[in-house]
């Protein structure tokens, strides 16, 4: 099983295979890995520790991609991000995914860490859950998806209900007034019209969000 992989210049962390959706378009459908990942399918979740041994072993030695150790001069890192994402909700595990970054604060204090989200960890936790990252992520990327919430319903099947797009949207309000860059997604045509992507970017400005249009992968 894969916990950390790189992908391009990202180095990417597994952290579970639990979400609270079941994406009409998830990727998980297509295979067990992606972008040359491996098998992304936990055989059980990693530990804190061992999470933190696979992260270790990218940053601190190298290992698997030939690329420089990062520990002993972080600004010259050949992988410019961190990013919490992989087969599942990395949110799920937040406690465990503060831990890990805060390691990784401190062996690459200049390299910038990712979460790539759903925006359901507050429904996920039952609490307000956005001021935990303040000061130790830079960037949450929340999946958007569409400007209309019934539409958002029926694609991503929630377990939590419909109620569940005005929680990702107020979750991704609080994250702006405490990480300083929060960017929503929506895939390109022909998933997502111009029409709607207008629309959707106008949401996520008013949330103090940016908009960010991914190509659509057949
Ligand atoms: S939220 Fe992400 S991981 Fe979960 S089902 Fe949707 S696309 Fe897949």
């Amino acid at each position: 099983m894969v916990i950390v992989y790189p992908v391009r210049t990202g180095l990417y962390v597994n952290l579970t295979n639990r979400c609270p959706c079941a994406c009409e378009f998830c990727l998980r459908q297509n295979g067990p890995g992606i972008y040359g990942s491996g098998n992304l399918w936990l055989d059980h979740e990693p530990s804190v520790e061992e999470v933190i041994a696979a992260v270790d072993g990218f940053l601190l030695r190298g290992e698997g991609t030939g690329r420089a150790p990062v520990a002993e001069d972080s600004d010259g890192t050949e992988f410019t991000e961190l990013v919490f994402c992989g087969y599942g909700e990395p949110t799920e595990r937040l406690d465990d995914l503060l831990a890990v970054a805060r390691h990784v604060r401190e062996i690459a204090p200049n390299l910038p860490i990712r979460i790539n989200t759903n925006g359901l960890a507050d429904l996920i936790h039952g609490r307000a859950t956005a001021g935990d990252l303040k000061g130790l992520i830079d960037t949450v990327s929340i999946s958007l998806n569409t400007p209309d919430a019934d539409e958002y319903f029926r694609i991503c099947h929630p377990k939590f209900g419909p109620e569940s797009y005005a929680a990702m949207l107020a979750y991704t309000k609080a994250c702006a007034a405490v990480v300083s860059k929060v960017v929503m997604t929506v895939v390109d045509e022909p998933v997502t019209s111009k029409e709607n992507q207008k629309k959707c970017r106008a949401i996520a400005e008013s949330l103090g969000a940016t908009l960010r249009v991914r190509p659509f992968e057949s």
